[in-house]
């Protein structure tokens, strides 16, 4: 068998394992390997934000995280602002108006191409197509390998990512390895996903889009709350809001219920006098018609049909009572939770390896000498850029650390 030695080996040439790579170079490692299962390295970053690379947010806190959120205040080095980071790399930045901030270019690629150039600068050694089977320590080292070619590391970085995106590389096999260095998991389940309804109610909307505050309810009680464009799909609620309701709607599953409210800036007496009035200019008209100066047709038969009208009315047949549930209708229309889509649509896994399990330093506690990074670790960001700014920040410390734990 062949064997590599190296001082630092990084597995998983994702978000954070570039960055690490890099960092561990700033701090004075001269020999780094990553080891990446794909044909290439940041297959990832180019399918975020729609290929523009959403990377990161121009406002950020703990609220904007889940799961073990004590694991933010472990980052440390030069990479407190992303933006500089990149500006650094030679990528310049440019935030919208909502605070998402993306490559000037608009191109996920420049992302990519500039921690591939900086790597390359760095003189990382990067072996694609090595897909990591095992670990185990040996006397002075970690002992990796793909069953071919073993690689002996002084220290090693495991940044594999999570479970969502199986088609880009992250299949959940960094679990497993870091099961057999000592480390539990919590439970894991998809998110930023879309959430699975009643298939009959969201069918004749499917390819629709329609801006609404959205809840979440259990018994009633809302548990979050989110605005933006809601998209119906085949049997399903997707957009950037429903994502950021999917980890918590997991926990509802067969008992809660989405509710959109599809005419947010319109209170209940406004809607109805819009209503009313549509009902009067309309009263000839077949009232499958009543809504469609309001809502896309298909939206305004769909709510008719949720309040329970018949359509053999016309307009001017529609009773005080009708447009009150028609209102209702457009203001609370429920959607029963059946499930959250699988890992194929998520974008990011909930759950992972407790911070109880790390040190301040992103050093396993279960074995020395090993480092953790990135999605593998129990923390979720929403939607804006949250998760790959926690990519690049883990990544550069856990990097940092292992490089400077090298020359103590
Ligand atoms: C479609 C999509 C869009 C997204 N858009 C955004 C966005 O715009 N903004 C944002 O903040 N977040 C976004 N995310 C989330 C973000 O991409 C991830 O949270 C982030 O990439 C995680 O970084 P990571 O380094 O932990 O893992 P990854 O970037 O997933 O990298 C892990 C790497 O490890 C490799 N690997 C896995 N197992 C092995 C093994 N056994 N041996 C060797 N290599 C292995 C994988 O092939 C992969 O290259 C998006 C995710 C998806 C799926």
């Amino acid at each position: 068998m062949k064997i590599i030695d190296t001082d630092i080996a990084i597995i998983g040439g994702g978000a954070s394992g570039l960055v690490a790579g890099i960092a561990a170079a700033r701090y004075g490692c001269n020999n780094i390997t990553i080891l990446e299962k794909l044909p290439r390295v940041g297959k990832k970053i180019l399918s975020t934000g729609n290929g523009r690379c959403n990377l990161t947010n121009s406002s950020i806190s703990t609220d904007d995280y889940d799961g073990d959120t004590e694991l933010l205040s472990y980052i440390s080095g030069d990479i407190e602002n992303p933006e500089e980071f990149f500006s650094s790399l030679g990528l310049i930045c440019k935030a919208d108006d909502t605070g998402r901030v993306y490559p000037f270019s608009n191109a996920a690629t420049s992302v990519l191409d500039a921690l591939r150039f900086a790597a390359d600068f760095a003189g990382i050694d990067t072996i694609c197509e090595y897909s990591v089977t095992d670990i185990k320590k040996a006397k002075n080292c970690y002992i990796i390998t793909n069953g071919e070619t073993e690689v002996r590391a002084k220290r090693v970085i495991i940044a594999t990512g999570g479970k969502a995106a199986p088609s880009l590389g992250t299949t959940g096999e960094g679990y497993e390895l870091s099961k057999k260095l000592g480390h539990s998991l919590t439970k894991l389940y998809p998110a930023l996903a879309p959430i699975r309804t009643d298939v009959g109610l969201v069918k004749s909307l499917k390819g629709l889009r329609v801006a609404a505050d959205v809840s979440l309810l259990a018994d009633g009680k809302i548990i979050d709350r989110q605005s933006g464009e809601v998209q119906f799909t085949d049997g399903a609620l997707s957009g950037i809001c429903i994502f950021n309701l999917s980890a918590k709607a997991a926990k509802y599953v067969g008992k809660g219920e989405i509710s959109l409210d599809t005419a947010p800036t319109l209170s209940k007496e406004e809607l109805y006098g819009i209503i009313k009035s549509s009902a009067e200019i309309r009263a000839t008209l077949p009232c499958e018609e009543l809504l469609t100066g309001i809502y896309h047709k298909r939206i305004g038969q769909a709510m008719l049909k949720k309040a329970g009208i018949a359509f053999s009315k016309t307009c001017g047949e529609i009773t005080s009572k009708e447009i009150s549930l028609i209102c209702t209708a457009a203001k609370d229309s429920r959607y029963p939770i059946k499930g959250v889509s699988d890992w194929s649509l998520a974008q990011i896994t909930c759950g992972g390896i407790p911070a109880s399990e790390v040190s301040d330093k992103l050093e396993s506690l279960k074995s020395s000498g090993v480092y953790l990074c990135g999605e593998i670790l129990n923390i979720q960001g929403k939607c804006g850029g949250y998760n790959l700014d926690w990519a690049w920040k883990s990544g550069y410390t856990a990097g940092m650390n292992a490089s400077l734990s090298l020359s103590e």
